[in-house]
Parts: C-alpha cells; sequence; structure tokens
C-alpha cells in the first residue's frame, strides 16, 4: 500500500467540506474561506488585496466578495490609521457570532478529540506538504508569524511579554499576534 498516495487521497475527500457547489448557511465556499481568513488575520493582511491573494481570486471578484460580507454585516472596512489610502477590513461581533455555523467547524471537532501528538502530527504533515510545494512552485503560502523569516524577537521583555519585529513591515509585532496569519510570510529554506 502506498501509504502517501493513500493520505493524499483521503486528504482530497476532506476538501471537499470546504470547496462546495451553492451555499451553506447563505455563504458561498469562498465567502465562508474570507470570513474565516479575516477572523484570523493579521493587521497587514486585512486588506482586500491580501484578501485576494489568500482566496486565490482577482481584486475584482475579492471587492465581490467583501461587498457581500459587508452587506450581510459580517464585515466591515474602515480606513487605515497609518495609510488613509488603505482599506482595513475586520470582522464584526455578529461575523465573529456567524462562525460558529463555519462548514469547516465540523472538522475542527474532529480533530479537537485527538491526543495532541496526533493534531501536532497532522498540522505539521500539512505544513511539511505546504513548504514542499512552495519550493516546487516558487511561491510562499500563507502562514502565522512565528515561523516567518522576518521576524525578529527582541531581547527587552516588558511586563513579562516578549516584544517581536517585522522586519519586512518595519513594524513592532505584539505577542499576542505571532500566531495571526499573514499573506506576507516566508518559511525558512533548509
Ligand atoms: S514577520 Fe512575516 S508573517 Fe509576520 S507580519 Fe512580518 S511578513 Fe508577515
Amino acid at each position: 500500500m502506498n501509504l502517501a498516495r493513500e493520505a493524499i487521497e483521503l486528504l482530497g475527500q476532506v476538501a471537499r467540506i470546504l470547496w462546495f457547489e451553492g451555499t451553506k448557511h447563505g455563504l458561498r465556499d469562498r465567502e465562508w474561506m474570507a470570513l474565516r481568513f479575516l477572523s484570523r488575520a493579521n493587521r497587514f493582511s486585512r486588506t482586500p488585496s491580501a484578501l485576494a491573494s489568500y482566496v486565490g481570486t482577482t481584486r475584482g471578484t475579492a471587492s465581490f466578495i467583501i461587498g457581500e460580507l459587508e452587506r450581510l454585516g459580517y464585515v466591515e472596512r474602515k480606513r487605515s490609521v497609518t495609510d488613509k489610502r488603505s482599506v482595513m477590513l475586520s470582522v464584526t461581533q455578529t461575523g465573529k457570532k456567524f462562525l460558529a455555523r463555519d462548514p469547516v467547524n465540523v472538522l475542527v471537532d474532529a480533530l479537537a478529540v485527538l491526543e495532541d501528538d496526533g493534531k501536532i502530527g497532522f498540522r505539521d504533515a500539512l505544513r511539511h506538504l505546504l513548504d514542499q510545494s512552495d519550493a516546487a512552485e516558487q511561491r510562499h503560502h500563507t502562514d502565522i508569524c512565528r515561523r516567518c523569516i522576518f521576524l525578529r524577537e527582541d531581547r527587552a521583555i516588558i511586563d513579562g511579554k516578549t516584544e517581536f519585529t517585522c522586519r519586512l513591515f518595519r513594524a513592532p509585532i505584539a505577542e499576542a499576534e505571532v500566531d495571526l496569519l499573514c499573506t506576507s510570510f516566508e518559511h525558512h529554506r533548509q
């Protein structure tokens, strides 16, 4: 039995829960993907262009998705504090509550019952797949700051919290932000 092939065949079937025809609880699969992403993205990635990159679509389609999520009251847009020309997207309280109906929660719940070793092994296996396919296709997947080549841990520990800096955006990163998603993430090449 080819275990690697068997695993990927199963992964393909799991993906059907993420990608579906029509709507679930009123949202299409890409709208769910966008709402889920915006609830987990850091401040550099809650923009229309980062959303388009994450969903894998054009700016026009991303704009349509954002408009739909705004119309339903799940997302709001604000002018960036640092750059008035940029727009920052955020999930509203209504959107956060609505995420309890996310179709992928069935997968999250199924994984949650595994021992920690099983969850870590599953997560690390998926990361390995993405890291390898990034190298083969000369691209970078979206991931958390904690693994990023641009994250620098500053020595100063203030009020018991470690301070970080993003060397790409030249901005401070709070400890609470290092596990948020970023579309500018780059992992360390072996
Ligand atoms: S350190 Fe990397 S992942 Fe974090 S904000 Fe900077 S570019 Fe994004």
